[in-house]
């Protein structure tokens, strides 16, 4: 499921002439609930979904290792986030970390994103927190990109 907030959120997100990438912990795949194959599968899904609203994800990276293979990837590790800046020669420090967890938080300060935005109330863990993706893109609109 997309919602609607997000499509609008990564639209505008989309419109600032920002690479969008995506990083998602899967452990499911190593719980054995599901293949890594099926997990990228639905992954896939959704990129096509995000492709036919209009919105294109550069690249994404998923986590399929639970937390006793001490694999570098899972967050609130980088590993993901820094592994796609190598990849496509960005700065940690001019990217922002947008999500719904601390783990994804704690993961884009490790990596040294420029801020992290947190989606949905209740927690300081990030450096902002927004009510969807919709807004967190209007605050990163007026906070980095206001002429
Ligand atoms: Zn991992």
């Amino acid at each position: 499921m997309v919602l609607d907030e997000a499509i609008q959120g990564m639209m505008k997100l989309q419109d600032l002439d920002v690479r969008l990438f995506i990083v998602s912990n899967q452990s499911c795949v190593n719980r054995g609930l599901i293949s890594e194959d099926r997990a990228w599968e639905l992954h896939g899904i959704i990129i096509k979904k995000l492709a036919d609203a209009g919105i294109r994800i550069h690249d994404s990276r998923l986590c399929t290792h639970v937390d006793q293979d001490v694999c570098a990837c899972r967050k609130p590790k980088p590993g993901m986030i820094l592994d796609l800046c190598n990849q496509y020669g960005i700065a940690p420090e001019e990217s922002i970390m947008i999500g719904d967890s601390e783990t994804d938080m704690a993961a884009g300060k490790s990596a040294g994103c420029l801020a992290c935005v947190m989606i949905g109330t209740g927690s300081e863990a990030g450096d902002a927190a927004c009510g969807d993706l919709s807004a967190a893109a209007d605050l990163i609109q007026k906070s980095y990109y206001a002429s």
